[in-house]
């Protein structure tokens, strides 16, 4: 039987035997009672690993992103961010919801935001006679949206400093950053310096079933502590899973370079197809995205068949597929997948369509 080849997401994969057994033999207590746990070891070498005051425990990088937003705003302000940051594109709704703010967006054909776009979001509309403010700005790094682009560290300098001179909070969705890190070859430390906060997963890349850190200063942490347990996400016998994330970034860190690489071999090897276009041949990261519209078939139902060629891809919208590298897929089975999809990918779209 033909091996199915994952490529829906870095999240798919799976605990190697090595996390198990340390999330077997982990050090478990309970949270809430502030028990010596090794959910409290993971928190302080995120906080070191970082270069943050202190962190803490999520169960997702979406909580990790709401609770950011709700200890840095009021009900009613203004969030600036760029229109495809995962904070807008899949989260606008948790942030109306439990945040109670504005997500006032920009548009850039780059997907970078910078300080112009920033100053005009936040002069776009009367500020005064009982107008809302801007508190909050979100930047994303790696962009999924922009195919794994590294959000450049000169720009957020710039942002930060404007920032801070503004008296607005700046914070990171950093759910790949260390995809950028490894790429780039800037520490996660640099980047977390030029921002109030950030969020960065261990449920993507790095091979974690579970999780997410959120890092800042004493102060702020301490407010999102309690929001966190608000939202739900006070948990108990965390040890399990913040095992398996202590795991994962102590060892899995140099697999990333690894699905850089992966992820580079299949954008060149999917480029010998005439009728998928990349939409960029710069890879930077582990992610790949190409449109089908050639095909004359729609995203899903090209997803259907290369499932039954054996690949699982991401239907990212109407025309746009997306394809992530990560641990569970190696450097063979990137070639294998190439080679099913250029094989049968005339014969599988036509008989779609019949
Ligand atoms: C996946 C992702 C999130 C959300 O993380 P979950 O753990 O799935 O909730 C947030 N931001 C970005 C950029 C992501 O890629």
């Amino acid at each position: 039987m033909k091996k199915t080849i994952d490529l829906r997401s870095d999240t798919v994969t799976l605990p190697c035997n090595k996390m198990y057994k340390a999330m077997c033999e982990a050090k478990l207590g309970d949270e809430f009672y502030d028990d010596k746990s090794i959910t409290r070891e993971l928190e302080d070498y995120c906080a070191n690993f970082f270069g943050k005051e202190s962190a803490l425990f999520m169960t997702s990088g979406t909580l990790a992103n709401q609770v950011a937003i709700r200890a840095h705003t009021s009900p009613g302000d203004d969030i600036i961010t760029e229109r495809t940051y995962h904070i807008n594109y899949y989260e606008s709704a948790p942030t109306a919801d439990l945040g109670k703010v504005v997500l006032n967006t920009v548009e850039s054909p780059e997907g970078i935001l910078n300080v112009a776009s920033v100053e005009k979001a936040a002069s776009n509309k009367n500020r005064s006679f009982g107008g809302n403010d801007p508190s909050l700005i979100v930047v994303e790094n790696t962009i999924n949206y922009h195919v794994g682009k590294i959000f450049p560290l000169e720009e957020l300098q710039q942002l930060y400093s404007y920032a801070t001179q503004k008296n607005i909070n700046l914070h990171i969705d950093g759910a790949r950053l260390l995809n950028a890190s490894v790429a780039s070859g800037i520490s996660a430390a640099i980047y977390a310096e030029y921002a109030h906060s950030l969020m960065v997963s261990f449920n993507k890349g790095l091979g974690a079933p579970f999780g997410a850190i959120l890092l800042g200063t004493h102060e702020f942490i301490a407010k999102t502590k309690k929001y966190r347990k608000w939202y739900g996400g006070g948990l108990h016998q965390s040890g399990l899973m913040a095992a398996a994330a202590l795991y994962a970034l102590k060892n899995n860190i140099p697999q990333l370079s690894v699905d850089h690489r992966n992820a580079k071999l299949l954008a060149n090897q999917l480029s010998k197809c005439e009728k998928l276009e990349l939409l960029t041949d710069s890879i930077e990261t582990n992610i790949v995205m190409f449109n089908i519209q050639k095909y004359n078939i729609d995203s899903l139902r090209f997803v259907e068949m290369a499932e039954k060629i054996g690949i699982l891809l991401y239907p990212w919208d109407q025309y746009n597929i997306r394809a992530v590298t990560h641990k569970d897929v190696s450097e063979n089975d990137i070639t294998v997948a190439s080679q099913r999809l250029l094989e049968s990918l005339d014969n599988e779209t036509a008989t779609v369509k019949a």
